[in-house]
């Protein structure tokens, strides 16, 4: 066959441009492009060996990527089946048409290892290049070798050349602005990248070593991948070295992994690789992502869509030839293979978890702090996760004992179970915070579970709402005997006057701390519990902790904290004191105390008398004796506060008794603590 010139197919006219500048952003996948062609070239010749159609020699099925910077060229050489005048006319002069498909078509049941499509692979090298030319020579006996060329317009040029061995070369000639890649530094990182775990050997010069005080070529192909990457064997092959080593591998920075899930499915998608589990440690938060592979070929590190959400956070690679790959992210999503898939492997984790926690219990729990977030995040995005998991995700208690949700509840259903019926799970979210109120709740013979993750708050809503008659209650948030409700407990046995008093005497000596507020409540808790307990309501807090992870502080987000003093009234002290406070003060409040209620009653009647009219039916002078009357009370009261203040101002028993339960609740800070430690000395 004589030279030939010729024009590319019209649809090319048009796409020219468009592979130029669109159609990949990444302009470095021209090389990922070209390299899997020649790896695909190579595994058809291997196949067509196998089907018994070539009989040649196999020896050097190595791919090679050579640059030659004076010459400005970057080549990438194959010795697979190459190509005839007439398959280049077809597969690249009219490049809607793919060889891949056809031979695929052909070579069903030998194929699978044939690297998918790729779309417009080759002429992505148009993107680095002001000319390409393919040197090719086919497998088949007696075509003559070809050359094709084209600069980068319609028109190319073919010519039969002079080629000894089968294969195909792929010259570049890099263009002005991309000429970063004819640097060594710059193709290695990229094969490294793309070519890491490709089937073929993939040559990129020859290895260096250090020799004579300088690093120096020998004579050794220095071959860039691993061409049976781990996740390609089958599973009872492997130690728990091999994937450790493997993770290693891909993942040089990193630590051990904790657990690992060896992917192979063939039916209804083909699916393999290796998955792991990360110890996953705040700073480095998913930088080692998974990555996907097409047939060993590096495709991508965005499985957004591909994997479950929450198994973002896992590591190691995917391989499938059935995940669309040059295609937008959107119709990735859209795409029921791949939804398949992330289905596939959501379940798979799952089982895998679900075995290891059967095989080795302790194993699973010496790593489950570190997993933990990871399942919790699953259970709460997934609710066939959350179904597979509810059988071993763990609770951990304050004592680092882990108990399975079944477990927990046998273990606290007898005497956690208010009069209610409602199943109560006491939990603290700080272990050295808590600590008082954690020892209260055990030395009641109460369990308390240690829920300080992340996403706790959320799954403490989530497991209310999927277990049945449970609530989760933090054991700071009431005083022991409310928190499980057994029977009705006793009331103090204050009257309104002694409440309104002892209440102002408390309320008086509480430090200010910002946007924070108290109320002071009086309880017959016993007499060997804490005389002052602070507690912070839990349905409060848990709307002000849910609204302040929203972004832009709401309604609850801006309200103080506000807590409960509760004076146990049963405790010898607080009796003493109220005591005490009751002698002092009654000479002055009692007459104020008797005025007051006087007044009220008075008040009462008139309201009572006028209950049934209107407004405007009362008459003003009614109106007048009645506002007249609550402003004489107001100011009793604010007598009688400044009364009780000055005796509690004067009575440090009760600042030390406010300032011990705050303590007890890391809250005592700053001036007041030092207050509180100067007063304390001064006591003893
Ligand atoms: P695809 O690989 O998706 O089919 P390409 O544009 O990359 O699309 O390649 C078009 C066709 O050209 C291939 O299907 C193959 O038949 C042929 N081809 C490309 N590169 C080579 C090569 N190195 N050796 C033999 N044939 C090749």
């Amino acid at each position: 066959m004589s030279a030939q010139k010729g024009s590319i197919n019209v649809t090319s006219e048009n796409i020219f441009p468009v592979i130029k500048k669109f159609l990949y952003s990444d302009h470095e996948i021209f090389l990922r492009e070209l390299v899997s062609n020649a790896v695909d070239a190579t595994q058809k010749l291997k196949t067509l060996n196998v089907v018994g159609e070539y009989k040649g020699s196999l020896n050097d099925l190595n791919v090679e990527i050579r640059i030659d910077k004076e010459k400005g060229t970057l080549t990438v050489a194959d010795h697979g089946i190459g190509m005839t005048a007439d398959e280049i006319e077809k597969y690249i002069n009219q490049i809607a048409f793919s060889g891949a498909e056809e031979f695929l078509e052909k070579y069903k049941n030998d194929a699978n290892t044939i690297i998918g499509h790729f779309g417009l692979g080759f002429y992505s090298a148009f993107m680095v290049s002001s000319k390409v030319e393919i040197r090719t020579k086919s497998w088949k006996e007696n075509s003559p070798a070809m050359m094709w060329s084209c600069d980068g317009s319609p028109e190319y040029a073919m010519e039969e050349i002079e080629k000894e061995d089968r294969g195909t070369e792929i010259v570049l000639y890099i263009d002005e602005e991309n000429k970063e890649f004819l640097e060594k530094a710059r193709v290695e990182t990229l094969l490294k990248k793309y070519c890491r775990y490709l089937p073929v050997p993939v040559i990129f010069g020859k290895k260096e070593e250090w020799k004579d005080g300088k690093m120096q070529e020998t004579d050794e192909n220095n071959v860039v991948n691993k061409t049976e990457p781990e996740w390609t064997k089958a599973p009872a092959e492997m130690t728990d070295q091999d994937y450790i080593n493997f993770y290693h591998d891909m993942y040089p920075m990193a630590g051990d992994p904790l657990f690992w899930i060896h992917l192979n499915v063939d039916f209804p998608f083909n699916l393999t690789g290796i998955l792991y589990f990360p110890k996953i440690n705040n700073n480095d938060f998913n930088r080692n992502k998974i990555q996907l592979y097409c047939n060993q070929v590096y495709v991508t590190d965005s499985v957004e869509g591909v994997v479950p959400e929450f198994m973002m956070l896992l590591q190691g690679v995917i391989d499938s030839p059935d995940i669309p790959l040059n295609v937008s992210r959107s119709y990735l999503q859209s795409d029921a293979n791949v939804k398949k898939i992330s289905g596939y492997i959501t379940r798979k984790v799952a089982e895998r978890l679900q075995q290891i926690f059967n095989d080795n219990r302790q194993d699973f729990e010496a790593k489950w702090d570190d997993i933990k977030i990871f399942i919790e995040y699953g259970m709460l995005s997934d609710d066939k996760f959350y179904d597979k998991a509810q059988k071993f995700v763990l609770l951990k208690n304050t004592d680092n004992q882990y108990f399975t949700l079944e477990e927990y509840k046998k273990l606290i259903e007898d005497n956690q179970t208010d009069k209610d019926g409602q199943l109560i799970y006491l939990y603290a979210n700080d272990r050295e915070a808590q600590y008082s109120y954690i020892e209260n709740a055990k030395a009641k013979g109460y369990d308390v579970l240690l829920l300080d993750g992340q996403l706790d708050n959320h799954f403490i809503g989530m497991l209310e709402q999927k277990l049945e008659k449970s609530h989760f209650v933090r054991v700071d948030s009431d005083i022991i005997p409310n928190l499980i409700k057994k029977d009705d407990i006793r009331k103090s046995e204050l009257n309104d006057d002694e409440r309104r008093i002892f209440s102002q005497m408390f309320k008086s000596q509480i430090p200010t701390i910002e946007k924070t507020e108290f109320i002071v409540m009086f309880e017959a808790i016993g007499e060997n519990e804490q005389p002052v307990i602070i507690t912070q309501n839990e349905f409060m807090r848990r709307m002000k902790e849910m609204q302040g992870m929203q972004p832009g502080m709401s309604f609850y987000g801006e309200l103080p904290d506000s807590f409960n003093l509760i004076v146990n009234t049963d405790s010898k002290v607080i009796k003493s004191v109220l005591e005490n406070a009751k002698n002092t003060l009654s000479s002055e409040v009692d007459p104020i105390n008797h005025d007051m209620s006087e007044k009220n009653s008075q008040a009462e009647k008139l309201r009572e008398q006028n209950k049934s009219k209107k407004e405007d039916e009362i008459s003003i002078t009614e109106r007048e004796m009645l506002k007249e009357l609550e402003n004489e009370v107001a100011a009793l009261k604010t007598k009688e506060d400044s009364i009780v203040d000055k005796y509690a101002a004067s009575e440090p028993k009760l600042r030390q008794l406010i300032d011990l339960s705050l303590l007890a609740n890391n809250m005592l800070k700053g001036e007041a603590l030092n207050n509180f430690i100067k007063r304390s000395t001064s006591m003893l």
